[in-house]
């Protein structure tokens, strides 16, 4: 994979923001963005921390410096801003504090992610686990894909958090939104009339969804109105998310994600309609059926999350419900109402 170019942009209010790209995993370009010109030099987000991830940051602060003019180095950012605890946005954290003195600050939601890192995996993992089991999926493929959501989290580790960051909190020029769904502390940040959406929102791919039942405050329900929450702030005239390119028009692609998810609920209940029902692993087979490796992962999630919304809701029921008096945690399946 090609990595984009540093590229700068300016906000309404004069505040500079360089996009900083990196290679966060083999197959995915994360962004982190340095903001000058609002209060201390300012990183929003570290990569993965993973191969290359933060080198590729080094180089782009280099090209600030080179190719922009600025005369700022990594020993002059004094704030790192985490715009949610999923390790591509945070990982690196460690790798860059270690030379310099600056301030992390994260959603107090999202804080145990960093400060009780190993803790938070374990106990991650074992929620996981069990819905794979709920979900449907075979007992040995369960070990095959636990081995994958570990993979990738085993390089990072705990870092101390210096503040937390409040819904609606503004801080020199930045103002933060917390919108929660797609991670539960998730936070978009306005500058100007430039908004930091971080996973909130992407302008190609529709941001993953995972069941709230491994995770409070993320789930469908939480991220529609995180989605609707967004949408009221005015103004946007260009959004910068965490991947992919900038989105000129904001507000149209608000509708396009919700458009999207409508149709996979509507998908979702049309494939519910025989009585005996299906388990969130067949539904996955049925609408993602040529995933492999980690995306395996994020179908089964993802899936799961719109099964989740339209049970919370009453459109759907438990079929199998002699097996789950008798067992303890055999697989759901699920029929419409
Ligand atoms: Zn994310
Ligand atoms: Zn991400």
């Amino acid at each position: 994979m090609t990595l984009p170019p540093v590229e700068r942009f300016e906000s309404s209010t004069g505040v500079r923001i360089y996009r900083l790209s990196c290679q966060a995993f083999p197959t995915l370009i994360a962004h982190t963005y340095l903001v000058l010109g609002a209060g201390p030099v300012t990183l929003v987000d570290t990569g993965s921390g993973y191969g290359d991830s933060t080198n590729h940051i080094m180089e782009g602060l280099d090209s600030v410096r080179r190719d922009f003019g600025e005369s700022v180095g990594r020993r002059d950012i004094r704030r790192i801003i985490i715009t949610h605890g999923h390790v591509d946005h945070f990982g690196g954290l460690v790798q860059f504090t270690g030379p310099i003195t600056a301030e992390i600050g994260i959603h107090g939601l999202d804080k145990w992610v960093l400060v009780s890192y190993e803790e938070r995996l374990l106990v991650a993992t074992k929620a996981v686990r069990f819905y794979f089991a709920q979900a449907g999926v075979a007992p040995t493929r369960v070990a095959e894909l636990m081995e994958l959501y570990t993979y990738s989290k085993r390089h990072v580790q705990s870092v101390a958090v210096d503040f937390t960051i409040a819904d609606g909190q503004e801080l020199d020029g930045l103002r933060f939104i917390h919108t929660p769904g797609h991670c539960p502390g998730q936070v978009c940040i306005l500058i100007g009339d430039v908004l930091l959406s971080a996973d909130h929102v992407l302008p190609r791919t529709t941001p993953h969804q995972s069941p709230e039942s491994i995770t409070a405050w993320t789930g469908l329900g939480h991220y529609l109105e995180a989605l609707s929450k967004i949408g009221q702030v005015d103004g946007v005239r260009l959004a910068l998310g965490g991947h992919e390119g900038p989105i000129e028009n904001f507000y149209e692609r608000l509708g396009q994600i919700r458009v999207d998810h409508e149709r996979k609920l509507d998908r979702i209940q049309s494939l519910l309609g025989d009585p005996a029902g299906r388990t969130i692993q067949e539904l996955a087979d049925r609408l993602y059926p040529t995933v492999t490796e980690w995306n395996v992962l994020l179908a089964l999630t993802e899936v799961g999350a719109h099964v989740e919304y339209l049970y919370e809701r009453g459109a759907l029921r438990v079929v199998n419900l002699d097996q789950v008096e008798r067992e303890d945690n055999p697989a759901l399946r699920f029929s419409a109402r």
